[in-house]
């Protein structure tokens, strides 16, 4: 088989697929399915209810739907409503709901309740393709059909450099036939535990890795003497770049940090304003009816200080003499002249 960019040859890949498979097996000597089950249909039922979702996930969901419907032919005739509720939290509930409730009928109706045990006959059930035929067929009935390729499994295997390949069946044609296959079951269960313990997607912990000799760490930068890997040297485009970034940042911050300050102070004055009329001026009181009416009484003035008989009586007192104002005009108000006015 000709070899691809990053993975190298065949028969490094078939090398290196020797040393993986040994660490693996050092690593985790343990390796099992993740999906909690007592019987074969439960751990297909299962892993229907595992797409696009965690094992935990499923896992706190199949003790009341496996207590409910335990069999193929309970869960044939479940009302699918109440299996969809059952299972919502996996998410896509409806389609796996009446993928279940089909899977059973199927099992029931053309396999006379017995699940069957090859791929091809997996397959034409409801919900099952070839990765959950593989995960049956190996886990129940240690019949290894093939590598179990999920996410894990194909992204390490790129990884690695043992393949190329971005289908999931195109990978495990190509793990199938590097791998023997008396290891394909373990070597799936293993490869998945090692991409939730260390090869996490997206933040791979290589400095620590069990596999790392025989990593080719495709498509990711080279490690230092200290297993963490190397930054590369910035540009002097990218390091302007990012200085200029940082200045406007800072600008940013200070223009923020000065409107700020402007409105604390705005609000500081605003309350001395208020604090220093409610000294001079008495308490007045607004005329009933809101701001309409408040409107109307001061005949379209300033609503504090006019049309309002309090403030009327403090500027007579403030000059002796002079009759205060009258506001008369204004609907319901009236002034009070000075004492002086009034006996004038
Ligand atoms: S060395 Fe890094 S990339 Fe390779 S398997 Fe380990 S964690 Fe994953």
């Amino acid at each position: 088989m000709a070899g691809r960019a990053g993975v190298g040859k065949w028969a490094e890949r078939q090398e290196r697929a020797r040393e993986v498979t040994k660490a693996l097996a050092e690593a985790y000597p343990i390796a099992e399915c993740a999906l909690r089950h007592e019987t074969p249909f439960q751990l297909l039922a299962a892993t229907i209810l595992s797409a696009q979702c965690t094992d935990e996930r499923v896992n706190l969901v199949t003790p009341a739907l496996f207590a409910r419907f335990p069999t193929a032919e309970a869960l044939a005739r479940a009302p699918l409503a109440e299996v969809e509720t059952l299972v919502q939290s996996t998410g896509f509930f409806r389609a796996k709901a009446k993928n279940l409730v089909g899977m059973a009928q199927r099992v029931v109706t053309e396999f006379g309740g017995e699940l069957p045990r090859t791929v091809a006959e997996l397959v034409t059930l409801p919900g099952v393709g070839r990765k959950t035929a593989n995960v049956l067929l190996g886990t129940a009935y240690g019949i290894p059909s093939g590598v179990v390729v999920d996410t894990h499994v194909g992204r390490i295997a790129r990884l690695l450099g043992l393949t190329g390949q971005t289908d999931a069946v195109q990978v495990e044609r190509e793990l199938g036939a590097l791998l023997p296959a008396e290891e394909w079951i373990q070597f799936s269960h293993r490869l998945i535990h090692h991409g939730r313990a260390i090869c996490i997607a997206g933040r791979p912990k290589c400095g620590g890795c069990p596999l790392r000799e025989c990593c080719a760490r495709v498509g990711l930068p080279p490690l230092d003497a200290t297993g963490e890997p190397v930054r590369k040297p910035k540009s002097a485009k990218a390091l302007k770049a990012a200085a200029a970034k940082q200045v406007a940042r800072r600008r940013a911050q200070r223009k923020g940090a000065q409107r700020k300050s402007v409105q604390r102070q705005d609000g500081q004055s605003k309350t001395a304003t208020l604090s220093s009329h409610a000294e001079t001026a008495p308490a007045r009181r607004l005329p009933k009816g809101g701001k309409s009416a408040r409107k109307k009484s001061s005949g379209g003035g300033d609503a504090l200080n006019v049309g309002s008989p309090a403030v009327d009586l403090a500027e007579s007192r403030k000059r002796p003499g002079r009759p205060a104002k009258s506001s008369a005009k204004t609907k319901g108000t009236a002034a009070i002249p000075s004492r002086r006015g009034r006996k004038a």
